[in-house]
């Protein structure tokens, strides 16, 4: 099964806004001469659908121009192409972790986990680097897309995205927030000269506290590139009422953004539900009556399940609260994504592996393996609101897929071990090994003008 991955990828680099550089055609063709492009066929014994929640045996996925043209047990190899063997494996759509941080990494040496101090210590360029490593790691994970919602110093979640877009260095689909906005002080409780004078608190969040700051503040993180913005909705008691959380949504409308409010109460949570909020961040404002109403104005909920395994971020008490909350946001039907916020590092685990982790959580609450990986797909696609370009293997899609032993729909642990990473039609990982060194280019394939 194993491929030479420098041919199989076909030299197709793709990007999302559609620019396309062939390298091996450029070379070969003379110049004016057009050639078709490299198709990539890959042979998969199972193809899950995690929308419907079945599996098609005996697949022939056909990849062009970095998406799918064809999927079916009856396709035609067309002559020349390279093939893919995952006969004996199972292919699945991308994950989606809806809720990470990865330009921040807080540690128990030296900062004892406290990650104001992460901010002080750790600059953003050091942190933009740090970023692309964990994008790496996510994606060797099998995450396809990762939603980045804040804390991530001067922009650099923007810098990663666009890195990433203009194919420097391999990673996730990135959906950047930008910078958290919030109230004097963000999440922290700065003294006056931390807050004051403005060295301590910023740039990590982003200062508005009347509803002209608000208006600016959302123009900021859509003038710089964010794809969603991330507010505190009630990080300090007073927090914002329900029609400035209404002033945000309509301020980002206007820039085609939705918001997603960090909740840490109910009083904040039903605030955020009666603005019709696009998603929520943590689970420490949810109760049944909040679920009920986000199932029925199909609020998304980013719940950060800390699974109890990951010791020392996640106490006895809090995780069966946390449980017993993500089974009732089950019961009532809520839109559920998996979401991490894994920012912190865990000795001998990679960012991708402390994600996947999460599923434990899930397990404990009971929740039936299609259902989770409806929650690490489909509705990770929604809330990222990429489902009409990429995440479900279909005609037309980019063409981004993982690959793993076993059945996930029987038993999710089987994404413990993904041997294969696809993303827009290039292989980033095969026979369970990351194979970036084709893909590192030396010069942006999307244009100079970075956007
Ligand atoms: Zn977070």
């Amino acid at each position: 099964m194993r491929i030479n991955h420098f041919t199989a990828i076909g030299a197709a680099f793709l990007l999302a806004s559609g620019a396309v550089v062939t390298r091996s055609s450029a070379q070969a063709a003379p110049s004016g001469a057009a050639q078709p492009a490299p198709v990539t066929a890959i042979r998969a014994g199972r193809v899950v659908d995690p929308e419907t929640g079945t599996v098609a045996t005996n697949q022939i996925i056909l990849v062009q121009n970095g998406r799918f043209t064809a999927i079916g047990a009856n396709v035609a190899i067309p002559a020349g192409a390279q093939v893919i063997d995952l006969s004996a494996l199972t292919v699945v759509p991308g994950l989606v972790d809806a809720h990470n941080h990865l330009a921040l990494t807080y540690k128990e040496v030296p900062e004892r986990n406290i990650y104001y101090l992460t901010y002080v210590l750790d600059d953003t360029p050091f942190r933009a680097i740090q970023a692309v490593s964990n994008g790496i790691q996510m994606l060797s994970s099998g995450f396809t897309i990762v939603r980045d919602m804040g804390n991530n110093g001067n922009y650099a979640d923007i810098a990663l995205r666009k890195a990433i877009e203009q194919g420097w260095i391999p990673g996730p689909t990135i959906i950047p927030s930008g910078l958290i906005i919030g109230g004097l002080g963000g999440q922290f409780s700065p003294t006056p000269e931390m807050a004051i004078d403005k060295k301590l608190v910023y740039p990590e969040y982003l200062e508005a506290d009347t509803r002209d700051e608000i208006i600016k503040a959302v123009r900021q993180n859509a003038l710089f590139g964010a794809r969603v913005i991330k507010i505190c909705v009630d990080c300090k008691p007073w927090g914002y009422t329900t029609d400035e959380i209404r002033l945000f949504i309509s301020e980002s409308a206007k820039a085609g953004l939705k918001v997603e409010g960090h909740v840490q109460t109910v009083d904040g949570a039903r605030r955020a539900v009666d603005a019709g909020i696009w998603s929520i961040a943590h689970d420490r404002g949810m109760n049944d009556s909040i679920h009920k109403v986000m199932a029925q104005k199909r609020i998304f909920r980013a719940g950060t399940e800390t699974p109890i395994s990951l010791v020392g971020h996640q106490t006895a008490q809090r995780y069966a609260n946390t449980v017993a909350m993500l089974k009732n946001a089950w019961e009532n039907k809520v839109p559920l994504t998996f979401s991490t916020d894994a920012d912190y590092y865990v000795p001998g685990r990679t960012r991708g592996e402390v994600a996947i982790e999460f599923i434990e959580t899930w397990k404990a609450a009971g929740i039936p393996a299609p259902d989770i990986l409806r929650a690490m797909t489909t509705t990770g696609y929604e809330v990222s609101e990429t489902e009409r370009t990429r995440g479900p293997i279909k005609v037309g899609m980019w063409a981004d897929f993982i690959a793993v032993p076993g059945n996930p729909l029987q038993s999710i642990d089987a994404l413990r071990n993904v041997q294969f990473v696809m993303k827009n039609g290039m292989v980033f990982k095969q026979g369970g090994v990351m194979t970036p060194a084709a893909f590192f280019n030396g010069g942006p394939v999307n244009g100079w003008n970075a956007r």
